[in-house]
């Protein structure tokens, strides 16, 4: 299933990151989801993880993974860890990973997920990831895996190296789109559907 999903929901789609193809078909997806799910870990869109959340399609999580353009020395941020499905992904992709999640159950059962699959590159912090992680910072690559309004937090913007990609989905007068920033240049990638990125607060 999963190299079918590679071929027909990624590669002839115009996925052409080969690296991202070899851990899109190495992450037992099926992992990262519930029981009553498994069945459907395969299907080409996303799938409820609980607490309202969802794991991304197969395809966005390739897709937003190609967009930072890793080449295997980079250390990576994620904003929104969920399942912890796309941060097991960029583990293969770059030498270090943080990831936070603002849920503290979701970053409980991935850091499980992760801990079970020996993957150990693979930082999970708790709390409002639109803060960045100050201490962890400058990073290489960013990627934000819930919808930012009207701009991505300037604080992730604060935390990027010189020519280091963002990744993120902004919502703007009710359309979403997938946008990557680099050097200040923002370009849109695609339209698409995200759970509301939640900032500040808990
Ligand atoms: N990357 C995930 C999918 C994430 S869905 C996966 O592979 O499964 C988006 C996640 O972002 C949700 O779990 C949500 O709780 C989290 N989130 C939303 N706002 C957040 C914030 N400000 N800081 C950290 N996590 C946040």
């Amino acid at each position: 299933m999963r190299v079918r999903m590679v071929e027909r929901q990624l590669r002839s789609r115009g996925i052409d990151d080969e690296r991202v193809l070899q851990a899109m078909g190495e992450i037992p997806r099926e992992r990262f989801v519930a029981e009553s799910e498994r069945a459907r870990a395969y299907d080409d869109r996303a799938l409820p993880i609980g607490d309202g959340q969802t794991i991304s399609q197969p395809w966005i999580v390739a897709s937003m993974a190609a967009l930072l353009e890793l080449t295997g020395p980079e250390r990576t941020l994620e904003v929104g860890t969920g399942s912890g499905y796309a941060a097991a992904v960029l583990s293969r992709l770059c030498s270090h990973v943080v990831t936070i999640e603002r849920h503290e159950p979701l970053a409980r059962a991935a850091q499980r997920t992760l801990g079970e699959l020996g993957i150990r590159n693979v930082e999970i912090r708790t709390g409002d990831g639109s803060a960045g992680v100050r201490d962890r910072a400058p990073f290489d690559a960013i990627v934000v895996t819930a919808a930012a309004e009207a701009g991505p937090p300037p604080a992730l913007l604060r935390q990027l190296a010189p020519g280091a990609p963002l990744v993120c989905p902004i919502e703007r007068r009710r359309h979403e789109r997938l946008v990557r920033i680099r050097d200040g240049i923002e370009e849109t990638i695609a339209p698409v559907r995200f759970v509301p990125l939640v900032e500040g607060g808990s």
